[in-house]
């Protein structure tokens, strides 16, 4: 009996679409080449690293604990029991969406999927070839990293997110290529563990998608916790060294000079995993590699769809992998969905401080025409900033002067990435910046710092 549904690849994108298929009634399979569900998010990805970065986090409340009273002598890190927690987190999140696919009854099938055309889908493992029949096909195989030109990955000195998530010491020191969300949340965790680390970004700024504001501020966060950060720099031949690696560094002004580093980490990019997978037995385009598609996430190919890393034009993240599931799920099944509207989309970045920002910057913003009125709060003038400690960064709101629209939130501080989800929430129910001054924030949290950033607007923030 032919599947309704086809899922290849069971990353964020894929097995909640699978679940939500299942949810449906739909006959479903969930086709994964590796042994273990969830992905690269799940084992190379959003969740280790997110492990690590609280491990991080613990190490340094207990190092500068004495503030608050704390006293630990000789404090000691046992950096393999850190690594084994994050594996235990991961291996139980991995039987959790195993359970889940027994639950919605989807067909977990082992092996390397490739569209065949005519709803045909093979997928080739140890113990052989098969044929399944969909009348539907969701591709969501995801991304992996990109490499430097010549350079290849090893698991000592050149390592991408799946080399440095196996370390079992901390290295001396940590060269970092790369300043975008996966580079910077490395040098955050390596820099807090011990590490000396050096950034390198060969665009004019570091975190280059968020406000130019918040870019400033993680420059400066970052130089203030040690960490060398050279933006608009080249990085010229890498090479292997007795204790590690070594490559040139030509800085702005054209000075150069040689960095060594224990350790490389490249994350320059992510490349989608759309070749040999059978695209061209379809209609299907790509457009640089990345797979096109309608509103629907339906390709050239009535029937073939794409979401998550694959796709032409969508930011790769786990929660618009996800979104983009359950709109392809929804289209098929018939059921009402909303296309993504691009500028409600949550970006995070997990470094100490946190980022967390929704719709257009400042200068996005302006370049649109609109008539821009800013607002900005800091962290140094709330209370729960005071208790935690942590002091650092600032709510910038970003709205048109005319009827109060939002039109974009900006935010780097403690718990930004939580922070923010009242602003998407906020946009996504269209609220002027005047419902969200009514709205009452509670006493003492984080949150007043967003209450406040829309009041700040109008020039009224209370306490700032
Ligand atoms: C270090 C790092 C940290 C990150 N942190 C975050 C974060 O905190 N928050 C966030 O939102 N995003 C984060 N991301 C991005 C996030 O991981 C991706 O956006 C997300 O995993 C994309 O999901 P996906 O379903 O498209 O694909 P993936 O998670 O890449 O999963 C694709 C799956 O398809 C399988 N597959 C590939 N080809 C085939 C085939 N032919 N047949 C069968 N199976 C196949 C793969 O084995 C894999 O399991 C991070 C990325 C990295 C690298």
């Amino acid at each position: 009996m032919p599947y309704d549904l086809v899922v290849l690849g069971s990353g964020p994108g894929g097995y909640s679409a699978a679940i939500r298929a299942g949810q449906y009634g739909l006959k479903t399979a969930l086709v994964e080449k590796d042994p273990k569900l969830g992905g690269a998010c799940l084992h190379v990805g959003c969740i280790p690293t997110k492990v690590l970065l609280h491990t991080a986090a613990a190490w340094q409340e207990l190092l500068h604990g004495q503030d608050q009273g704390i006293l630990c002598d000789n404090p000691r890190l046992d950096y393999p029991k850190a690594v084994e927690r994050k594996n235990q987190v991961v291996a139980k999140h991995a039987k959790g969406i195993e359970f889940l696919m027994k639950k919605n009854k989807v067909d977990w099938i082992r092996g390397y999927g490739k569209l065949a055309g005519g709803g045909k889908v093979e997928v080739q493992s140890p113990q052989g070839v098969q044929t399944l029949e969909a009348r539907n096909t969701i591709v969501a195989t995801g991304s992996e990293a990109r490499m430097l030109p010549g350079l290849k990955a090893d698991p000592e000195f050149i390592l991408t997110n799946i080399e440095i998530l196996n370390l079992t010491k901390i290295p001396k020191s940590l060269a970092v290529v790369g300043a975008g969300a996966v580079g910077v949340e490395f040098a955050s965790i390596f820099s807090r563990f011990g590490a000396s680390v050096t950034l390198v970004e060969m665009l004019p700024r570091a975190v280059p998608v968020e406000d130019e504001e918040v870019s400033k501020e993680l420059y400066r966060l970052f130089k203030k916790a040690g960490i060398r950060v050279e933006t608009g720099a080249k990085v010229g031949e890498i090479q292997r060294t007795s204790g590690g690696v070594s490559f040139s560094l030509t800085l702005p002004g054209g000075k150069s000079e040689q960095v060594e580093a224990e350790k490389l980490l490249v994350a320059v990019g992510r490349k989608p995993n759309t070749d040999n997978i059978g695209l061209e037995s379809t209609r299907a385009e790509r457009e640089k590699g990345f797979i096109k598609t309608d509103q629907w996430m339906q390709t050239a190919e009535p029937g073939v769809y794409a979401i998550g890393d694959v796709v032409a034009g969508s930011p790769q993240l786990a929660h618009v992998a996800t979104r983009e599931g359950m709109i392809a799920v929804g289209h098929i099944a018939g059921k009402p969905v909303e296309p993504i509207n691009q500028q409600r989309i949550p970006g995070c970045t997990y470094t100490e401080p946190e980022i967390g920002s929704v719709g257009l910057t400042e200068a996005e913003a302006r370049a649109r025409g609109h008539q821009v009125k800013i607002g900005k709060f800091p962290f140094m003038a709330n209370s729960k900033a005071t208790i935690l400690g942590r002091h650092d960064g600032f709510v910038k709101v970003v709205a048109d002067e005319k009827f109060g629209e939002i039109l974009g939130v900006h935010i780097i501080g403690p718990n930004a990435t939580d922070l923010i989800i009242e602003a998407v929430t906020a946009i996504e129910a269209e609220a002027t910046v005047e419902t969200m001054m009514s709205t009452i924030h509670p006493h003492p949290t984080l949150t007043e710092a967003v209450g406040e950033a829309f009041n700040a607007v109008y020039g009224l923030a209370v306490n700032a």
